[in-house]
């Protein structure tokens, strides 16, 4: 089971106002002390760590500058849109280094986003497949329905697994990681307006980030990554794996050979 403190909801103060004067804005640092209990899930938590000290913590892992001040370059990325997997957690999620201990993958799209056609979904979905398939000797096959190593799914708020999502912004989708209870499961939020470009959320970009973990990544705090927490639109046309990136996933299902 998770650790029941992954289970509440991660709200976003959208109408804070900026700039916020450092360590005086309560509804700021509340936000700050919900976003680390959520995604920061250490033993150091709250109360041990000062504000200042959660605040560093939150820079160096998103690597800003570190001045411990709530300032607006922390604001701005707390902000931003994200992947509801925890970022550094000491509790035991995903124990090990996980991953799957074969090379040929089935996957599965159980449902379909609003005003996105499902060939639209699958053309994306093997798009993001084929990202990782490319720079490792794992292959990926579409099937049909739940009898798939990798089940991904549209979910809206609660949808059974404690991770409820939250509407547009906020969390856009999690995944599970191969040592988990449920490993191969992703889920994105279906309040999203997922898209194909630059508008909305683009589905490629979070599909490619979710995958990672599905494959047995954890975040990365390379700003550079995919597997870098918070959203920033790129143009999937012309999208290619981080350095840290291929590394990381090379490291867990070995080079890509070419006969
Ligand atoms: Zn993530
Ligand atoms: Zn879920």
């Amino acid at each position: 089971m998770l650790p029941s403190i992954v289970k509440a909801i991660l709200f976003l103060p959208w109408c804070l106002a900026l700039p916020v004067p450092p360590g005086t804005d309560l509804k700021g640092w509340d936000f700050v002390k919900d976003y680390f209990h959520h995604f920061f899930l250490t033993k150091k938590e709250l109360p041990l760590l000062t504000e200042g000290e959660q605040i560093r913590f939150l820079q160096q892992f998103f690597s800003l500058n570190v001045t411990g001040l709530l300032d607006k370059q922390t604001l701005d990325m707390l902000r931003r849109p994200r992947c509801g997997v925890p970022d550094v957690t000491d509790y035991s999620i995903s124990p090990g280094r996980p991953r799957w201990n074969k090379l040929t993958l089935t996957y599965s799209i159980i449902n379909y986003p609003f005003g996105m056609k499902p060939s639209t979904v699958e053309d994306i979905i093997y798009d993001a497949v084929s990202t990782w398939g490319n720079v490792t000797p794992l292959i990926f096959q579409q099937v049909k329905g739940q009898d798939a190593d990798i089940k991904i799914s549209f979910w809206d708020f609660e949808h059974g697994d404690d991770w409820p999502f939250d509407g547009p912004g906020g969390v856009l989708a999690h995944a599970f990681l191969p040592s988990s209870e449920t490993p191969g499961v992703v889920h994105f939020d279906k309040g999203e307006h997922w898209s194909t470009s630059y508008r909305g959320i683009n589905l490629f970009l979070v599909a490619t980030h979710e995958l990672g973990h599905s494959l047995g990544l954890y975040h990365s705090g390379n700003q550079n990554s995919i597997m870098y927490p918070t959203y920033d639109y790129q143009d999937p046309r012309t999208f290619q794996l981080s350095v840290d990136d291929i590394r990381r996933i090379q490291q867990l299902y070995g080079r890509k050979m070419f006969i």
